[in-house]
């Protein structure tokens, strides 16, 4: 019996198939990188409902331990992350930094538009909104140490798996790619089929925006290498 008759006659395998052969056919692509309308819940900061259901419960399981998780950014459009983006490019560009350079720095913490996880309604920046900060809140000296939301990152360093939460961007020294964000939490169980669907994509397809600043500079050979260092940089258990 070959691959496809053994498919053919057996139920319960087309149905894993369907999962694991193909899974960008059980995605837009628009809506993997942004430019889509997915079916999203919550007005400022909105994200698939299965995330804001487990946020929920994890919210509640924090505050009994005196911490308010508080979302500072959940989904984010193609055109949301351009503005980012661009302007980030503007800055760098007046402080000097040319070409190559630039969009070094800007990878250091934002993604390209069109590969953020954000896109996915998937993932979240949090604080702890029991606590007073001035000035930048997603800093990683605030996570640690005397920080106002050191207790928040303590939190979940040892809960947030069971709630199905994992920060992507880890303190692993060999991580490579986006710098440790301990304020970023992804719902794994959503962003990984995601991830999946989203690797089959034609990924330089992507970046072809003429408004994009910097998108001559992002070829086939320095967006793979993007793809294999940030998109996939990540914590293991997101893979
Ligand atoms: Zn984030």
């Amino acid at each position: 019996m070959n691959r496809s008759e053994f498919l053919s006659t057996t139920l319960g395998i087309i149905a894993l198939s369907n999962i694991s052969m193909k899974p960008s056919k059980n995605y837009d692509p628009l809506i993997l990188i942004g430019k889509g309308k997915p079916q999203l819940v919550g007005s400022t900061f909105s994200m698939l409902p299965e995330v804001k259901v487990a946020l929920e419960i994890m919210t509640r399981d924090a505050k009994n331990d005196g911490i308010e998780i508080t979302v500072v950014s959940a989904y984010r459009s193609y055109e949301r992350q351009k503005s980012i983006w661009n302007s980030k490019f503007i800055k760098l560009e007046k402080k000097g930094f040319k070409n190559l350079a630039i969009i070094d720095q800007i990878i250091k913490y934002s993604t390209i538009p069109g590969t953020s996880r954000h896109h996915w309604g998937t993932d979240i920046d949090i604080i702890d909104g029991s606590q007073t900060s001035k000035g930048d809140l997603l800093v990683t000296k605030k996570f640690h140490g005397n920080g106002p939301y050191n207790k928040l990152r303590k939190w979940m360093d040892t809960n947030a798996e069971k709630f199905g939460f994992i920060k992507p961007y880890n303190r692993d020294p060999e991580r490579k790619g986006f710098l440790y964000e301990p304020w970023h939490y992804s719902y794994a169980m959503k962003s990984i089929p995601m991830l999946n669907a989203y690797l089959e994509l034609d990924a330089i397809s992507l970046i072809k925006d003429s408004d994009l600043l910097g998108a001559d500079l992002l070829d086939s050979k320095f967006i793979n290498k993007y793809l294999s260092s940030h998109v996939l940089g990540i914590d293991a258990a997101l893979l």
